[in-house]
């Protein structure tokens, strides 16, 4: 994996783009402008950028060193390969990992000097080993709480065990307990005041940590007295919101475009791609776009939705296949082969969002952004040109 490709970086879009069917855009200067607004909403608390499913699909080999050249001062992912490929891709700043991991971990966690989030002793006394032998002890982890999500975490008491035993081993250091909030985009905030009430009771019995972080990045928005010693942005970085979280200034990073690879016109009762689902009801045009379902397209947007093209809003038309899908363009003046079409992002003055994505297969942002696949090139520029690829 590598940042940048010295064919591409130092070019206008346009032209590292020309031959391509298509591609994902990311604008630095968003990013960096949604650092900055992230940073201030947290007043005193240190923003953990959360890169985690290749960055919530932008291309964590472009948005890791980005966001670390941005001023963010620390990183998290929820598995081991994550944060050992944000290291190869040059990210030099603390990166937690906030799933699951396993003692066998150890070893490479400490060698790309990695935090764990540690559950169980045997993990811990792993980790204490393998900083002895690697002669980097004492090395900080971390321990979740499970404050009433019931997902991965310990409970208070268990929480409060562990953090006796990691004290009485030289190899390692409690740096920080921490939740994840269930209802943090929900208008009603009772659960996530229990929440804090438990990681709360947590603390008391485990005794002083230097951090406590539960908030993402609803609640780093919504709720200043939940930022305590660090916040954990993931969405509000790409310019997305959550549910019921007011935009402090963010922008959208990420657009997905494609070249048109032919355009041609299909009569009345004639039907298009597989099942022949859509049929011209008029003499009509269509448009076929180079993406599909393999890069994160869902086939369940299959006659329904839109893409601009031509500065317009084109509906799907048919079913989205493996690797492209069609439009109707009819009507929308000089639409033509090797046109780009915007499938996130802005055209002509019209705008798609992940969320209306979204919107239109019963889903959220989240999960639009993080299916899109690693077979699209990922450009990052500047006013148009190419800073880093991947
Ligand atoms: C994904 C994730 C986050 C980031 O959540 P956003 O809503 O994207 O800010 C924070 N913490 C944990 C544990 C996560 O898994």
């Amino acid at each position: 994996m590598t940042t940048s490709s010295p064919g591409t970086t130092g070019t206008p879009l346009e032209s590292a783009t020309r031959a391509l069917n298509a591609w994902i855009e990311l604008e630095l200067d968003a990013l960096d402008n949604n650092a900055h607004v992230l940073r201030e909403t947290a007043g005193d608390a240190t923003v953990m950028a959360v890169v985690k499913a290749n960055a919530y699909g932008h291309g964590a080999d472009v948005v890791g060193p980005a966001l670390e050249a941005a001023g963010i001062e620390r990183f998290a992912v929820v598995f081991l390969p994550e944060a050992v490929a944000l290291r190869e891709a040059g990210v030099t700043r603390p990166v937690l990992v906030l799933g699951h991991s396993f003692a066998e971990d150890a070893e490479t966690a400490v060698a790309h000097d990695i935090t764990l989030t540690v559950d169980g002793e045997e993990q811990a006394a792993a980790v204490a080993d393998a900083a002895l032998r690697a002669g980097k002890a004492p090395v900080p982890v971390h321990v979740k709480v499970d404050s009433g999500m019931h997902r991965f975490g310990l409970a208070p008491d268990e929480v409060a065990a562990l953090a006796d035993r990691v004290r009485t081993l030289e190899g390692v250091t409690l740096e920080a307990l921490w939740t994840h909030l269930a209802n943090a985009d929900h208008e009603d905030d009772s659960f996530t005041i229990e929440q804090d009430r438990v990681v709360a009771e947590a603390v008391r019995l485990a005794g002083p940590v230097p951090m406590r972080h539960i908030a993402n990045t609803a609640t780093t928005i919504r709720h200043p007295e939940f930022r305590y010693d660090a916040v954990r942005t993931g969405l509000g970085l790409y310019g997305a919101l959550p549910d019921h979280t007011p935009n402090p200034g963010l922008q959208r990073v990420l657009s997905m475009k494609a070249r048109l690879a032919r355009v041609f016109d299909v009569s009345p009762g004639e039907g298009v791609s597989y099942g022949l689902t859509w049929v011209a009801e008029r003499q009509s045009r269509v448009a076929l776009v180079p993406i599909g379902y393999a890069d994160g397209y869902h086939r369940a947007l299959s006659n329904r939705g839109h893409v601009l093209a031509g500065g317009r809003r084109c509906p799907i038309v048919g079913r989205i296949c493996m690797d492209q899908f069609l439009i109707d363009v009819t009507g929308v003046p000089g639409v033509s082969e090797g046109d780009e079409a915007v499938l996130i992002g802005e055209q002509g003055g019209e705008t798609i969002t992940a969320a209306e994505v979204a919107g239109h297969i019963d889903t959220i942002n989240y999960e639009v952004l993080a299916g899109l696949n690693r077979r699209l090139p990922r450009l990052g520029h500047r006013k148009g040109i190419v800073e880093a690829t991947c």
